[in-house]
């Protein structure tokens, strides 16, 4: 069973871990994040256990020109504070504004986040760190990179994906219904 102590590294997806994902369309405003049930409170009690916590996140809305990277930071901006006031910790937000099919890009599952978490944060070690995510490129993030893989339940069609990838090679370590029970999971 996984226990945090502050060796280890929390790597948070965004939509979908922290916030609702909003079908078919991107959070481009404060007014349009919503908390999901449970997660500050989730995300204090995981970030006082480890040392280093992130969150790593496709933001390809800005490359669309859907939003501009301002807007996105406004959001941060409130999230971290609202964070922080809840008694928790990110020490920094990656976000990638690439679009899908520009090659080469930051998006997961490609690694380019979490190595500049590592160039920021030498002591973080990815053998020591969880990746908690709704999607199959969060998954295969955290397997190439060799963390602790935890699967928030997610819509019927990124969980197919993901099945058909379990029979290949992908690997996932824990399923939870949302953060909040992941954080539970560990208590105690
Ligand atoms: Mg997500």
């Amino acid at each position: 069973m996984l226990k945090l102590d502050k060796t280890w590294a929390l790597f948070l997806d965004r939509d979908g871990v922290i916030n609702r994902r909003l079908p078919g369309a991107y959070v481009r405003n404060w007014e349009e994040f919503q908390w999901l049930p449970g997660t500050l409170k989730a995300i204090a009690g995981l970030t006082q256990r480890t040392g280093r916590a992130f969150v790593v996140t496709n933001q390809q809305g800005v490359g669309k020109g859907l939003m501009a990277e301002e807007d996105l930071a406004r959001i941060h901006a409130r999230m971290l504070r609202q964070i922080k006031d809840a008694g928790g910790r990110i020490d920094a937000v990656y976000y990638c504004p690439d679009l899908a099919s520009s090659v080469p890009n930051c998006r997961k599952p490609g690694p380019a986040m979490a190595l500049q978490a590592r160039k920021e944060f030498p002591e973080v070690e990815f053998q020591r760190s969880v990746m908690v995510g709704d999607s199959l490129s969060d998954m295969q993030f955290g397997q190439v990179l060799g963390m602790y893989n935890v699967l928030i339940a997610t819509k019927e069609e990124e969980l197919t994906a993901i099945r058909k990838e379990e029979k290949k090679d992908l690997r996932i370590n824990a399923r939870h219904p949302s953060l909040h029970d992941f954080y539970l999971s560990l208590a105690g």
